[in-house]
């Protein structure tokens, strides 16, 4: 399964973070996957977590914003949750629409403990 080169590209991309916050600790790192990423978010969590515990950088939670692919109403501007082509926009009920999202796949946020505060505990 390719989820766990993903989820190991992302565990790369966290350490890199991670040299900015010397005296922090990564606990928990989101991540948007797009529908169309073509990736499985229960795969990635899983991956991820079995990936993390052998490393430095545990503990380390993961969670997921899973995003809905989105077309952008060519008449009016909207972005709206589109499953399909043609998807009729919810402002105006035209049909015409592109792409527009959906294919999402980075580090939305990190959440860092400060380390310092326990110094010299
Ligand atoms: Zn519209």
């Amino acid at each position: 399964m390719h989820e766990m080169g993903i989820a190991n590209s992302i565990l790369e991309a966290v350490r890199t973070e991670a040299q900015r916050f010397p005296h922090g600790h990564i606990c928990k790192v989101g991540v948007r996957i797009g529908e169309l990423a073509g990736v499985d978010p229960d795969s990635m969590s899983f991956c991820f977590g079995a990936l993390v515990c052998d490393s430095d950088l545990a503990p380390l939670a993961i969670e997921i914003e899973y995003c809905a692919r989105r077309h952008r109403c060519r008449a009016c501007q909207t972005i709206f949750p589109a499953p399909m082509e043609g998807a009729r926009c919810p402002a105006c009920g035209g049909t015409d629409s592109e792409f527009a999202a959906g294919d999402e796949l980075e580090l939305s946020y990190l959440e860092v403990e400060d380390g310092t505060s326990a110094a010299g505990a």
